[in-house]
């Protein structure tokens, strides 16, 4: 996949429609298409970023940003407690290579780890 196939930049560029619940120029946050949990919220950084290995200083800050904005993003969820996943590579079952921050609450979780 190419950056132009991307599906989190068409999203970023407005290319492609979702539901977006923050946006702050450097990062955004969208509900997840098919949620996994009551609330399931992706938070992303507008920079493509792939493997977490190898992250340019540009990519460090993009994603510093994110998780800084992790705390707002969820309030203004309403959530107070939740669970953040990051899967990296396809046997963890990543699917969309654009780093990204599944951010899910909005009811008791199973414990996972
Ligand atoms: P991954 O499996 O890569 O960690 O997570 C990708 C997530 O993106 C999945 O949870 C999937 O449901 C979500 N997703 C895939 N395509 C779209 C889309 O077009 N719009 C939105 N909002 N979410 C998507
Ligand atoms: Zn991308």
């Amino acid at each position: 996949m190419t950056i132009a196939d991307c599906i989190f930049c068409k999203i970023s560029r407005g290319e492609m429609p979702s539901e977006m619940v923050y946006d702050d120029g450097v990062t955004f946050a969208i509900r997840d298409i098919a949620p996994a949990v009551p609330v399931h919220l992706l938070v992303i950084p507008f920079v493509h970023l792939e493997p977490l290995a190898g992250l340019t200083p540009l990519g460090k800050t993009a994603l510093a940003h994110c998780w800084e904005m992790v705390p707002e993003i969820a309030t203004k969820a309403g959530l107070e407690s939740y669970r953040l996943v990051v899967n990296q590579g396809a046997d963890a079952g990543q699917e969309v290579p654009h780093y990204h921050i599944h951010l899910l609450g909005g009811g008791r979780l199973g414990k996972m780890a």
